[in-house]
């Protein structure tokens, strides 16, 4: 049976990266019927926050995650954060000790950087050199005897490392790329590199799938696996699989502090989960030549690891906010106006909120659906009905009022009032009309109608936004322009 892992650190915003790794795992285990676990990694209390816990939650529960093991759901491996399973780690660094697996490294890092500057001097390998792999025991006791901390370190083999990526295929690690590494620091505490895989290992993980950056943690692990099948600690090694860089601004890889790669700001900005997903899922996969808008559903029936494409990708905000505007067509009608309501509500809305009309708003609300790419949209395209003046937006008048405007809204008031108001096509007709008197197309006549109506040169379809906002106030909105 599948069983895949989500261990993410709690330092910090989630962002899209570990999103995309979080839903590729998801998806993966969903597809197979097997078991998602979450994990937390929490054993770096200088970075880790409570904070950026709780967020980690509510994040993947605003996604639409659900986990089968993981913290508040439980399960038959817990505790699930790391922050609480440190005599577990504490007791395997010891088997690893005991079964020669690993050694205390006594180097200072000045010893340390001295000699590894050497190396690099005379072009040879700059990782660690063994130094303390064979220490006798009066060497060590020398050692013991200046109180030099010790950190764990685990002896790697001398031989390459092996493995078929589910991504990229067979991989070879050579072991002057792989030298021991350490895995419990000099305090007692436990590193990532022994935590993580003791983990995987106890928590009977069959797939690895993370991003390319972890790449270089996987020779090590396998290395660290052999031990823990020898010392009855695990029981088989997983399958790994590196999850291709995603490229941001200028083809750089997206770093989790550029500020579009926050999650919380594409919450800001309303999109809706399903069709971040979609798109985050395009990262690194396809799901077909011509299809890339797509339910979470229809994802998990086809999402397979060897659909993975080892190219980096990039990321396009462009595409993600159409790919969410597809998603806003395909949702039900109330649930839209429902969704919809964060945006209109104060602080974000930008009117009065007693000026709030909730039967405007239904009226208006399909018209909107119909056009808006993200749900922050939404404020700008119906202020209009619900401010007393419409917005002051110097620009927008410059550009609609250019030539000579008056005389045309001049004339599209007359034909307004005498028009049938609770018909848009009867209001259509009037401003078509004037605009003909001045020689002018239906769309450039309506430019100047809008603007003094909406104070915006763009928006929802005139015609039908005229009739819910009412005769009235229509009117006396393109009076107060002329005046
Ligand atoms: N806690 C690690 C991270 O967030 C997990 C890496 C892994 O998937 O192995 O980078």
């Amino acid at each position: 049976p599948v069983r895949v892992r989500f261990c993410p650190s709690p330092t910090g915003n989630p962002h899209v990266g570990l999103v995309r790794t979080a839903l590729f795992n998801w998806a993966f285990a969903r597809h197979h019927g097997g078991t998602f676990v979450f994990r937390i990694e929490d054993t770096d209390a200088a970075r880790d926050s409570e904070e950026s816990y709780a967020q980690l939650l509510d994040s993947l529960r605003w996604l639409g995650f659900t986990w089968d093991e993981g913290p508040e759901v439980g399960g038959p491996h817990a505790p699930y954060r790391q922050s609480e399973r440190m005599d577990i780690y504490a007791d395997v660094a010891k088997k690893l000790l005991d079964g020669g697996y690993a050694y205390h490294c006594y180097c200072s890092t000045e010893e340390l950087d001295a000699r590894r500057a050497a190396a690099r001097a005379a072009g040879k390998p700059s990782g660690y050199d063994g130094h303390c792999r064979e220490l006798t025991p009066v060497q060590i006791e020398a050692y013991q005897g200046e109180h030099r901390p010790a950190i764990v370190r685990f002896r790697m083999p001398d031989e390459p490392i092996t493995f078929t990526d589910l991504v990229r295929g067979e991989l070879t690690f050579t072991p002057d790329n792989v030298p021991d590494f350490g895995i419990v620091r000099a305090n007692g505490a436990p590193l990532y590199t022994l935590v993580n895989p003791v983990d995987d290992a106890l928590m009977e993980i069959t797939h690895v799938l993370r991003g390319e950056d972890l790449l270089s943690s996987t020779p090590r692990q396998i290395a660290l696996y052999k031990a823990l099948i020898e010392l009855g600690v695990a029981k088989s090694t997983p399958a790994f699989g590196h999850l291709p860089y995603v490229m941001g601004e200028g083809n750089k890889k997206l770093s989790k502090r550029d500020p579009e790669a926050s999650l919380n700001l594409y919450r800001e900005r309303g999109f809706l989960p399903e069709g971040l997903l979609n798109y985050l899922s395009l990262l690194g996969w396809s799901f077909s030549k011509d299809q890339d808008v797509f339910s979470i559903e229809q994802m998990v029936e086809k999402f397979d690891i060897d659909g993975v494409n080892a190219n980096p990708a990039r990321f396009d905000l462009k595409k993600a906010e159409s790919i969410n505007g597809d998603h806003i067509r395909l949702l039900d009608p109330k649930v839209f106006a429902d969704r919809c309501a964060p945006w209109l509500q104060a602080p974000h809305a930008n009117w009065e909120p007693e000026d709030f009309d909730s039967e405007a708003w239904e009226r208006i609300a399909p018209y909107a659906q119909t056009r808006v790419g993200v749900l922050s949209e939404i404020t700008a395209n119906v202020d209009f009905l619900f401010r007393k003046e419409p917005v002051e937006d110097q620009a927008s008048w410059d550009k609609a009022m250019k030539g000579e405007p008056a005389a045309l809204l001049t004339t599209a008031r007359e034909k307004l009032a005498d028009a049938d108001w609770s018909d848009p096509e009867s209001l259509k007709q009037a401003v078509l009309t004037a605009g003909e008197a001045h020689g002018l197309k239906l769309g450039k006549a309506q430019a100047p109608v809008r603007v003094a109506v909406t104070g915006r040169t763009v928006g929802l379809p005139l015609f039908e936004s005229l009739e819910i906002l009412g005769k009235e106030r229509s009117l006396s909105r393109i009076d107060a322009a002329l005046a």
